[in-house]
């Protein structure tokens, strides 16, 4: 009997990224692959990749550098966006056999049939993005993760100046409505409690006359099910409709992470962002009346093109006004083929890096005040992973971190991964707040 071949892979990215490298497990755990963690042996590393910054992409050059350096035979795929633009850099680099572009992901099982050995020059497989027809998947992996990503669409028809997304991904395209469902049904069979919506521009989600909402309303009634998460959301899609649905119904986590970028109109322009500064404030406006104890994170970017200290300010006043709980901060560096490399009136790194450094303060700043908030509170946690050094970790709706520590249930049930407990938060500390079982 020949032993079933090995496959790692390796997520760059964002969740949506997560989403279906999860998709690609499954399919190669169903054709007898065995799935192992990254740096154990293994005749396959798949690295799904992510393009989004320059850092992104030297990450996936160094991954591959690295899995090289330890077992030279190990047959490397690359897919993802970088696989999608960044063909001739990935065609320099060895070791790489396949470059698979983002429309031919999952196709990576059926075309790793068809290799034999190590290749001298990498086989490259890429299409233009945007006409994948979902998979349908109802019983996915998932890579054991407790909260599981149910990718709901791709693409995005915004064209923001700066990034390369519509490039790597094509336009909005939604999957169909009664796959979504059920694939959800399957994770939620499979024992997953937290179902975490993934897409590149969620709120786009349209299938015939069904939009964003109608599909919440579908999941949100599904056995099983414990919370609803939504991931990234673009302030243009943040409606009424939305917040009215999120503050009606508990499993839905009042958690709404909703990038801005900038806070200065002009700013906004130059990027091509479909909000302006009056609408990004009406937008935070309508989450604190209708949805006023949700976490609300954001994306920012220092440093595009134009921004100057006036420009800066105003964002650092509508970050102070909206009500965040902490920040992602980006510094802008230009992505070959996109819109904003041909602005000039580029920002001198000090200064970039001056901003990032003021940003960053401001998150320490938000976090603390949001995690220190909740001290004292009873809260659900999802237990994720027992640390080595004996607590258990996990989250709660609102995206805190919580520990909770092992003996503090001594005598009765062990705690186990994907156990929702009841704890009260008693401290808090950089990484996790404390609590105890109540
Ligand atoms: S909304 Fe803008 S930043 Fe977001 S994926 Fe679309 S083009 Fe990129």
């Amino acid at each position: 009997m020949t032993a079933a071949r090995r496959a790692s892979l390796h997520t760059l990215g964002c969740r949506l990224n997560q989403a279906e490298t999860a998709v690609l497990a499954d399919s190669l755990s169903k054709r007898g692959y065995e799935i192992v963690p990254m740096g154990e042996p293994t005749d396959v590393v798949i690295v799904n990749s992510c393009s989004v910054t320059s850092e992104a992409e030297a990450d996936c050059r160094r991954l591959v550098r690295a899995v090289m350096r330890r077992d030279p035979a190990t047959l490397v795929a690359i897919t993802g966006c970088y696989a999608q633009v960044g063909v001739a850099t990935l065609q320099k680099l060895d070791g790489i056999d396949l470059i698979v572009g983002t429309e031919d992901k999952q196709r990576i099982p059926e075309l790793l049939e068809e290799e034999h050995g190590k290749r001298s020059e990498p086989r490259v497989v890429r299409n233009r993005p945007g006409k994948e027809t979902f998979e349908q998947n109802g019983t996915g992996l998932y890579l054991q993760q407790t909260r599981a990503n149910l990718k709901i669409q791709d693409g995005c028809d915004v064209g923001c100046s700066f990034c390369i997304i519509p490039q790597t991904r094509g336009r909005a395209r939604s999957r169909q409505f009664e796959d979504v469902v059920r694939e959800a049904r399957g994770l939620l069979q499979q024992g997953h409690r937290e179902l975490v919506i993934t897409g590149v521009n969620l709120g786009s989600y349209q299938d015939g006359d069904r939009n964003f909402v109608d599909l919440l309303g579908a999941l949100d009634v599904l056995p099983g099910l414990q919370r609803l998460r939504i991931s990234s959301i673009e302030p243009s899609t943040v409606t009424n409709q939305l917040l009215e649905f999120m503050a009606s119904h508990r499993r839905v986590c009042r958690y709404l992470h909703i990038p801005i970028q900038s806070g200065c109109s002009e700013t906004l322009a130059r990027m091509r962002r479909p909000t302006s500064r009056q609408e990004l404030e009406d937008v935070f406006a309508r989450v604190q009346r209708i949805l006023p104890e949700a976490t609300l994170g954001t994306d920012v970017m220092v440093g595009f093109p134009g921004e100057d200290d006036a420009a800066f300010v105003r964002t650092q006043e509508l970050i102070t006004n909206a009500g965040f709980s902490y920040l992602h901060v980006f510094s802008y560096s230009p992505r070959p083929g996109t819109r904003a490399t041909r602005l000039l009136d580029q920002v001198p790194r000090p200064v970039v890096k001056e901003r990032s450094r003021k940003l960053h303060e401001i998150d320490r700043r938000l976090r603390e005040t949001w995690g220190a908030a909740v001290v004292g509170n009873q809260v659900d946690v999802l237990l994720e992973e027992r640390k080595p050094e004996g607590h258990w970790v996990g989250l709660t709706d609102q995206f805190h971190r919580v520990a909770v520590a092992e003996q503090a249930n001594a005598g009765t049930t062990p705690l186990a991964s994907n156990q929702l407990v009841r704890v009260r938060i008693v401290d808090r500390q950089p990484r996790f707040l404390w609590s105890e079982l109540v």
